[in-house]
């Protein structure tokens, strides 16, 4: 059962002991009852796998409207997010994964074009890793840990995924879609969390969520030297240059800073506009979201829902205070809405005026806040967008695609989008992970793929061609790899040619080597 504990926590618990279902200890059996699925699944083939994940993704359709109802209920999120962020999102990862693995993870040829190695026949193998490890935040409580697992289950592992306690629910149908054991769930909070990374049969963790539990979560995997792929939060900036659509980048702006209540890793945090436009895009972004509707996710209509805790509530809070005690002009919001309902709603907000230094401007804030800056020109954008010690997303709102090309290889984030933002999440193709403190790894896509695999390196030769640099060592070899080098790699067909030249008794002794043993 779940039980209602403190203010808004559901806890998964044992009704006769009131204990948590996965207490620590139980999540090595998990674990260990997970190795044995992964060793079957192993030697699966693409085509199953790929009959598997089929039959998932129909599972998911079939139960859409519980799972869509499960999150919203667990969040408050609006019920089309739940659709377009959450379930939409998941299948099109899921259906790129299982029709993307086999052309992925295939046995790769490795050519030698080098003389003396031309025999040999060399292979990269991904092999599966056994058991992967998922910890997965309670902004997308679905999307986040279904896609984790589908991209292990496509390459071959199975997968113990620990839900936040906050969304033990829509956690909880990661593991009913999957059959055969290939997921399992384990409930509870940190704590659990922390005996899946310490699990011996752990090969390695998926970790989305804070920094500060990323940092935890990568000494303990370091201590056993288990790797793990780190998605953590973010502050992306979205650049509004002059010769932007205004319309499309404020409905962006709208979108992308209040979508899920503001609580999305790559939700606009941070907003640099033009000097010439600032003011007319603050006007109309305050007009636009004076207008979004706040309430019950169930109802359609309905943009924003409440925050996730009293807690972040209270974080949104501080923070703002704190950035209009410092000066910050508030330009819509910074106050609680006027609803009918108790939970811990806010209203949209929008600041100017905000010194760089200032908390809300360098800290996540994830909730309903953003700032809005004015920049002089585009090296300005660059350096303020760049000025954070996050890395996961930015945005270029610009009718010049030249620019946009320029900005997406200055800008130092792990994905950037044109007149677009955060929306490639949600597809298989696109590979998803941050710099600096927004994490390392990345998951989606082929790189998505190859990190949840062993890269194995298998060289088949028939043992027919003598190795040139065994046993015995003598004047000849060192003379005939002098003149090898040279003639191998040196630049230009003059100096090759030289070179062989030059050592040429050597060329001879290794020549000698080559023929005697044929
Ligand atoms: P947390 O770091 O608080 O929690 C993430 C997960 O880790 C939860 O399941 C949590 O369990 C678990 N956990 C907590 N303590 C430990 C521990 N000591 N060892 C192992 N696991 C632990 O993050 P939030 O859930 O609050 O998620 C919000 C954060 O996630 C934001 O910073 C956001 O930016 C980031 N995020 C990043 C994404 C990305 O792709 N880069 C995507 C989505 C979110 P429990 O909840 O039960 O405490």
């Amino acid at each position: 059962m779940v039980r209602k504990t403190e203010a808004r926590e559901l806890r998964p618990v044992n009704p006769a002991t009131l204990e948590p279902v996965s207490a620590p200890e139980e999540v090595a059996e998990a674990v260990s009852d997970a190795r044995l699925a992964a060793a079957h699944w192993a030697q699966s083939s693409f085509v199953e796998r790929r009959a598997l994940l089929g039959a998932v993704a129909a599972a998911v359709l079939d139960h859409a409207e519980e799972i869509a109802a499960t999150v919203t209920a667990e969040t408050g999120k609006p019920l089309v997010e739940s659709y377009t962020a959450e379930l939409f999102v998941a299948l099109d990862n899921l259906v790129w994964a299982a029709s993307s693995a086999g052309g992925v993870l295939r046995p790769e040829r490795v050519r030698y074009p080098q003389p003396h190695l031309r025999h040999k026949r060399g292979w990269l193998l991904y092999e599966p890793l056994g058991v992967v490890g998922v910890i997965s935040p309670w902004n997308f409580p679905f999307g986040i840990p279904f896609t984790q697992a589908a991209f292990a289950v496509a390459a071959g592992n199975a997968v113990v995924v620990k839900p936040s306690e906050l969304t033990p629910l829509s956690g909880a149908w990661v593991e009913r879609l999957f059959p055969n054991g290939l997921v399992r769930v384990v409930q509870g909070g940190g704590e659990v969390g922390e005996a899946l990374v310490r699990a011996p049969g752990t090969a390695k963790v998926v970790f989305t969520g804070s920094g500060e539990t990323g940092r935890r979560v990568a000494s303990l995997a370091g201590e056993r030297l288990r790797p793990v792929t780190l998605e953590l939060g973010g502050k992306d900036p979205m650049l509004v240059f002059e010769d932007a659509d205004l319309d499309r980048a404020v409905a962006g702006a709208l979108w992308g800073a209040f979508a899920n209540c503001g609580q999305v890793c790559s939700g606009v945090e941070r907003i640099y506009v033009a000097r010439p436009l600032q003011e007319a895009f603050v006007e109309e972004l305050a007009r636009r979201a004076r207008g979004l509707r706040i309430g019950r996710g169930e109802e359609l209509g309905t943009a924003l829902g409440p925050l996730i805790t009293e807690e972040q509530r209270a974080r949104v809070e501080e923070l703002v205070d704190d950035a209009t005690g410092r000066g910050a002009e508030l330009r819509l919001g910074g106050a609680r809405p006027d609803v009918d309902l108790p939970g811990w709603f806010y209203e949209p907000t929008i600041l100017t005026g905000v010194e760089r230094e200032v908390r809300i401007e360098r800290e996540e804030i994830f909730g309903p806040v953003v700032t809005v800056t004015a920049f002089g020109d585009e090296d300005e954008a660059v350096r303020l967008a760049n000025g954070s010690s996050f890395g996961l997303g930015a945005s270029v709102w610009t009718r010049d695609l030249d620019r946009a090309r320029r900005l997406a290889r200055r800008l130092d984030a792990g994905s950037v989008w044109t007149n677009d933002v955060s929306y490639s999440y949600g597809t298989g193709q696109a590979s998803w992970g941050g710099t600096k403190e927004s994490g390392y790894g990345r998951t989606h896509s082929k790189h998505g793929l190859y990190e949840l695999s062993r890269v194995k390196f298998a060289d088949l030769d028939r043992g027919r061609v003598p190795v040139p640099w065994w046993f015995p060592y003598d004047e000849g070899v060192l003379e005939g790899f002098r003149g090898m080098a040279g003639m191998l790699y040196g630049e230009g067909l003059g100096r090759r040619l030289g070179s062989a030249w030059r050592h040429r008794r050597g060329m001879l002794a290794l020549g000698r080597r080559y023929f005697s043993r044929l």
